[in-house]
């Protein structure tokens, strides 16, 4: 079974090449390198053992995505990882956001509704989520999205929505994701940032690697535990197994429609966990400091994944001690 994934060598999109592929899935990748390195391609081979075909294309260049479904007119599905994904640039650069976050979007669909493609993953986010005072979050809680990005993933939400109801021969799965972590157990792929990240593990990796002096903790005076944010944060690899479950849902049911699920561990654990349990298994290697809070942050959410249990068979099976040696691993082998 042949599967298109776009934004197929980031960081989610690279590590679900290899679970598919692992489960004999026939990968085609669309990725234009504006956010990772075309070495990630052997780096898929070279851990699977196969072949994966791979178009240096922009999917918000229509005519050339053309080509991609005129080659292979068997695709049976397309998960569509590609995208900005950065908080602050797109406060920065709003029309750059919309303009890629929904125009690949709009094209994909278009093309699949040509060539008769009618299975589509959405790469979702729990920011979608309006602030709650209730959790952990379910599907069916109410959205709204406090900054551009988090519109662009909102937009798309709707846009999907709307196209499926008027072409209900679609079955189309929105996956929220929560925050994933980690890396493959082969420290060959991985999450690996442009400049300063912004993320939390991807920073302690800097911290730990030397590359930083420390971590500045962004606020101690939240309503947890320890005063410091909580989130949901999922080993990558499990977050690639749950777009496999999509997957087959959609396999076993072809008359699928419209689904939503998060997919999150429903654990939620502070960043004084992270660093603690970081530190734990790799070496006391991550000093921290307290500052102020970062602008737009909330004090805690994390996702109900019962949902996707329920439905989908979808069960986390990595531990935090897990992501946090992995996330290393790969940045010790990498740097
Ligand atoms: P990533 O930046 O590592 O991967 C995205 C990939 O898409 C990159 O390889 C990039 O080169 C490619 N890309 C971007 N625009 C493209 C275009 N127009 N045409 C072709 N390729 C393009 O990001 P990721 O963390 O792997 O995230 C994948 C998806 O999941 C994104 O849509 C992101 O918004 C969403 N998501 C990520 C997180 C997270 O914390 N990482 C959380 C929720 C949702
Ligand atoms: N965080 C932090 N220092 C950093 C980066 C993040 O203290 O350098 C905190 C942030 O305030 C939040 C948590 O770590 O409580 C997760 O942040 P991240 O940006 O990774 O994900 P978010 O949930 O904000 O999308």
């Amino acid at each position: 079974m042949k599967i298109l994934l776009t934004g197929g060598l980031g960081y989610i999109g690279s590590h679900t090449a290899v679970q598919a592929l692992k489960d004999n899935y026939e990968v085609i990748i669309v990725d234009n390198l504006s956010n990772s390195k075309e070495e990630v391609v052997n780096k898929i081979r070279q851990i699977t053992g196969k072949d994966v075909k791979f178009y240096k294309i922009d999917v918000c260049d229509k005519q050339k995505l053309e080509l991609v479904f005129d080659e292979n007119p068997d695709i049976f599905a397309v998960i569509h990882f590609a995208g900005f994904k950065a908080v602050g640039e797109s406060v920065e650069k709003p029309l750059m956001y919309y303009q890629n976050n929904l125009i690949s979007t709009i094209n994909l669909l278009e093309l699949m509704k040509k060539n008769g493609i009618v299975n589509f993953i959405f790469s979702s986010s729990a920011t979608v989520y309006a602030p709650s005072k209730i959790m952990p979050l379910e599907e069916s809680f109410p959205l709204e999205a406090s900054n551009p990005y988090g519109r662009t993933k909102l937009f798309n939400e709707f846009i999907l929505k709307d196209f499926q109801s008027a072409n209900p021969e679609f079955n189309i799965t929105l996956l929220r994701y929560f925050n994933p972590i980690g890396a493959d157990d082969s420290g060959i792929i991985g999450e690996d940032p442009n400049g300063i990240p912004n993320n939390l593990m991807p920073y302690i990796c800097k911290v730990a690697i030397g590359e930083f002096d420390h971590l500045d903790i962004f606020g101690n005076d939240y309503n947890t535990k320890d005063g410091t944010g909580v989130r949901d944060y999922i080993h990558v690899v499990d977050l690639a197994t749950g777009h496999i479950k999509a997957l087959k849902q959609i396999e076993s049911n072809k008359n699928n429609g419209l689904k939503i699920y998060n997919l999150g561990t429903g654990k939620g654990y502070s960043v004084l966990d992270i660093v603690n349990t970081f530190n734990k298994v790799n070496g006391d290697l991550v000093k921290y400091e307290f500052t102020q809070r970062r602008a737009g942050d909330i004090d805690i959410y994390y996702a109900s994944p019962k949902k996707a249990e329920k439905e989908l068979g979808f069960k986390t099976e990595k531990t935090l001690e897990e992501m946090c040696k992995s996330s290393y691993n790969y940045v010790i082998k990498n740097k």
